[in-house]
């Protein structure tokens, strides 16, 4: 299992700070110039086509994108990334403008992942946010615990396209049997490296919607939308908050999708060398805001230290 958590995570630092780092020279200037404009992201109607040419790896029971692959096929498609304000800085080959760190499986995403089989957190009914998704597993797992509706946010559309959407395809369509088993997450497949057929019942797209986009943007986009969005019961987040910029729209965006009742699963690395966040300092931030509570039930301490947060409104039962 380690093994797999390692292919997963190529990157021998494990910290999100190399997607933020390497801006933060430039990030005084972008600061005010660069605000990712929202989008819902349409679902195609050839599922099979969703697969195609993807090399799928398999972490625990979840298949995902081969990230590598995506990156050859998809470098110098740069029309993708809508931004409000022109950002001139380009960070990866694949993704045009800002790139927040979507493209690979980073380690809370397990964290979270053991958390919520050990805490046994219901997804059952439940309306699902996975905020700041890149592969999109934390929603996966909400989906196959059937969850009513699941939606993906990442800030970079080409993660939405090219990864979360075709992870969810490969694990809640081409294994639609598994969707009603729910909580059968044990790894009993030998790993696979071709993509199978977006076969089973695409229903399960039906309850899934997939925006990209900063925080702030995502939330209006949501909240004026036409189509009814209830409130989340669930919001999960890894990783997302390395950059103490992005605390307030996080906050915000948080206090706006939150159902009343809701709670938010917040994976995060103590601290994040080089950027500047981590979690005492956000729950500082909450604390000064003083809306939500916050819980922290887990502390992970093999390698970098890492937490696991619960974050409800505080007049909430
Ligand atoms: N949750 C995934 C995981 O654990 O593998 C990805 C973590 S990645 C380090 C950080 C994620 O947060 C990215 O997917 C990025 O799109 C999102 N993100 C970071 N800052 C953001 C912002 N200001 N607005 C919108 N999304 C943001």
């Amino acid at each position: 299992r380690e093994k797999s958590r390692e292919a997963a995570d190529p990157a021998a630092d494990s910290s999100p700070k190399l997607a933020a780092a390497k801006h933060q020279d430039e990030a005084a200037s972008k600061k005010k110039l660069c605000v990712k404009a929202a989008k819902e992201h349409s679902i195609p109607e050839g599922l099979n086509k969703v697969l195609e040419n993807k090399v799928m790896e398999t972490v625990l029971d979840l298949s995902y994108v081969k990230l590598s692959v995506v990156e050859m096929t998809c470098s110098g498609d740069a029309d993708s990334e809508g931004i409000v304000s022109k950002s001139v800085s380009s960070h990866s080959d694949l993704i045009p403008g800002v790139y927040e760190g979507g493209l690979k499986i980073w380690e809370c995403t397990f964290d979270l992942m053991d958390y919520f089989s050990e805490a046994e957190v219901e997804f059952t009914n439940k309306t699902v946010l996975d905020l700041g998704c890149g592969a999109g597993l934390l929603g996966i797992v909400a989906l196959r615990g059937e969850a009513a509706r699941v939606h993906f946010q990442d800030y970079n559309s080409t993660v939405i396209d090219q990864i979360t959407l075709p992870n969810v395809v490969a694990n809640c369509i081409s294994e639609g049997r598994r969707m009603g088993s729910g909580k059968d997450t044990k790894a009993s497949k030998p790993p696979s490296k071709r993509p199978r057929k977006a076969a089973g019942s695409p229903d399960v797209l039906n309850r899934c919607r997939f925006f990209s986009g900063e925080w702030s943007q995502v939330s209006q986009l949501l909240l004026d939308s036409n189509k009814p969005c209830s409130k989340y019961d669930i919001i999960v987040t890894s990783e997302t908050i390395y950059n103490p910029d992005y605390y307030s729209a996080l906050h915000d965006t948080l206090a706006q999708l939150l159902d009343r009742n809701g709670c938010v699963y917040l994976a995060s690395k103590v601290h994040y060398f080089g950027v500047g966040g981590g979690i005492y300092l956000f729950e500082k931030f909450i604390e000064e805001k003083n809306v939500f509570r916050t819980r922290m039930v887990k502390t992970i301490d093999q390698g970098l230290q890492r937490c696991i947060m619960e974050i409800a409104f505080k007049n909430s039962c």
